[in-house]
């Protein structure tokens, strides 16, 4: 079975970001359809899961792959404010976060030391906070 499907995919282009991230939106239209009682959101969501099918089994690797770049390139930077943000959120309670009045990087200092001078990092701007 396992080598019957290896068989089968050969050539074909096979899972990306892109396709996991259709059949999630698909999964969640389909969930959403059966809660709210639309047809049209149901009827979209299986042509969204339909395309990213079409796009694991399609032998246009080429094309595949270009457009999940095209994908990524919108991805990444919302994925990366979103691991930032939770990133912050995790540290809070021992860290406080402080943009620099100069060139906006955001600096971290542990929390609790009352008064304190903070020297950016990027550009060795140097300013008080209370942590
Ligand atoms: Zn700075």
């Amino acid at each position: 079975m396992k080598e019957k499907f290896r068989r089968f995919m050969s050539g074909r282009y096979g899972f990306d970001q892109l396709s996991n991230a259709l059949i999630t939106v698909s999964i969640i239209f389909i969930l959403l359809s059966a809660g709210l009682q639309s047809s049209v959101l149901n009827t979209l969501g299986f042509v969204v899961l339909f395309f990213s099918y079409f796009r694991v089994f399609s032998r246009n690797i080429y094309k595949r792959y270009a457009e999940n770049q095209k994908f990524l390139n919108y991805w990444n930077p919302i994925k990366g404010k979103f691991y930032s943000l939770k990133n912050r959120m995790k540290q809070s309670k021992t860290h406080k976060f402080y943009k620099c009045p100069n060139c906006n990087k955001r600096v971290r200092v542990p929390k609790g030391k009352g008064k304190i001078r903070i020297t950016c990092p990027e550009c060795k701007t140097k300013f008080e906070a209370r942590s």
